[in-house]
């Protein structure tokens, strides 16, 4: 049977009470066979509680979602634990919002401050898991010149120690930078390894090899604590880009979602980074919209919209990891950022079954999804 995960509360939305956040989850547990929650992080303890309390009276187990390199309090981590890219400069959040901005795992006070928070979810003695968000380096796609990192002198001193120097490859992205055809060549790079960008290819392992690291003593500690662990991955097609081996994460989880959204227009979201690096390679190497985007599918071998790329991304992620997958479908309704309509999500939902994850994380927050959607999920998965 496929197993649910509900991700519940984002935030704490102006009108959510103990009462109406229990009544929410009541009725999506009426529904579907609800197997996990996984609970919004920066909650009033009176909201945590009426959750912890329903989600034990359904016997479903109640996870932290836990921001893991961002900051999970809406005010900003010290500037100086953030990445930095290849200019020096710290890479910026999206919008700027704290937990969007990320910091780099490799500076020994932002260790300390990761370790803390895992042991104070842990003694708040209401969760069985944890959920690993924001496990990532920052999204190049927005500003492929200058948000790709980490550059800064704890990542330089740990490269060299693996035998990598970053300046050699700080040097070769400046120069790649210099006209289009270079720009192009690095954005191939974000999606396959490729011949011609050769040094780069260290980097890219480098990247990957901290964020694991990262993930498997997070994932040891909880563990340690009792805690489940779950991991939010980006789609398989855009994994390599932020950091992600999904092959290496999955031996540190008890399953893993996939951030598969086809239609939203967020971090993440496959349209969101693909225009994002379309939209980049336009503006400052005079590509047309339409060049430009073609350019980046062809190169990811996505395509944002269609529903075929939900079915791809799910059996590409089963083909590449051995611990149970659960697709993230995005059922919310938001405005600009997921307009998708009830034929699609119908769609997508059909093309997602076909696909046979073993579970579905409804994504991303409960409170913005409308019943008829969890109804149309029953429908389809539980007919
Ligand atoms: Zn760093």
């Amino acid at each position: 049977m496929t197993r649910i995960a509900l991700q519940f509360l984002e935030s704490a939305w102006p009108d959510a009470t103990p009462h109406t956040v229990r009544e929410r989850l009541r009725q999506a547990c009426d529904i579907l066979p609800v197997e996990s929650v996984l609970l919004g992080w920066d909650l009033p303890p009176a909201l945590e509680e009426a959750v912890a309390a329903e989600a034990n009276r359904q016997g479903a187990a109640l996870y932290r979602w836990h921001p893991l390199l961002a900051s999970d309090s809406g005010t900003p981590l010290p500037s100086e634990w953030q990445t930095s890219g290849q200019t020096g400069a710290p890479i910026p959040g999206f919008l700027n919002l704290p937990e969007f901005t990320f910091i780099c795992p490799n500076k020994p006070a932002a260790q300390e401050w990761i370790q803390q928070r895992i042991d104070k979810a842990a003694q708040r003695g209401i969760y069985q898991g944890i959920f690993f968000d924001r496990m990532r380096w920052p999204s190049p796609a927005e500003h492929l010149g200058e948000y790709f990192g980490c550059f800064c002198p704890y990542c330089q001193t740990l490269a060299i120690r693996s035998g990598l120097d970053l300046e050699p490859i700080r040097r070769y992205l400046h120069q790649s930078l210099a006209d289009g055809a270079g720009a192009q060549r690095l954005i191939r790079a974000l999606f396959a390894p490729q011949n011609e960008t050769g040094p780069l290819e260290g980097f890219f392992r480098f990247r990957t090899a901290c964020i694991t690291r990262t993930v498997a003593a997070c994932a040891q500690q909880s563990r340690a604590s009792g805690l489940a662990v779950g991991l939010d991955c980006f789609s398989p097609g855009l994994a390599r880009m932020v950091g992600q081996d999904l092959a290496s994460l999955g031996q540190h989880c008890d399953w893993m979602k996939l951030m598969t959204y086809p239609r939203t227009f967020g971090p993440a979201g496959i349209p969101y980074e693909l225009h994002s690096l379309a939209g980049w390679l336009g503006e400052n190497y005079g590509l047309s919209k339409p060049d430009g985007l073609q350019f980046v599918i062809d190169s990811s071998r996505l395509q944002p919209g269609q529903p075929s790329t939900l079915q791809q991304e799910i059996s590409d992620g089963k083909s590449i990891t051995a611990a149970p997958i659960f697709a993230g479908l995005a059922l919310v309704e938001m405005e600009k950022v997921n307009e998708a309509s009830d034929e699609q999500v119908q769609a997508d939902l059909l093309s997602c079954k076909a696909s046979n994850p073993d579970g579905l994380a409804l994504s991303w927050d409960l409170w913005l999804i409308p019943p008829r959607r969890l109804e149309l999920t029953a429908k389809i998965f539980f007919p």
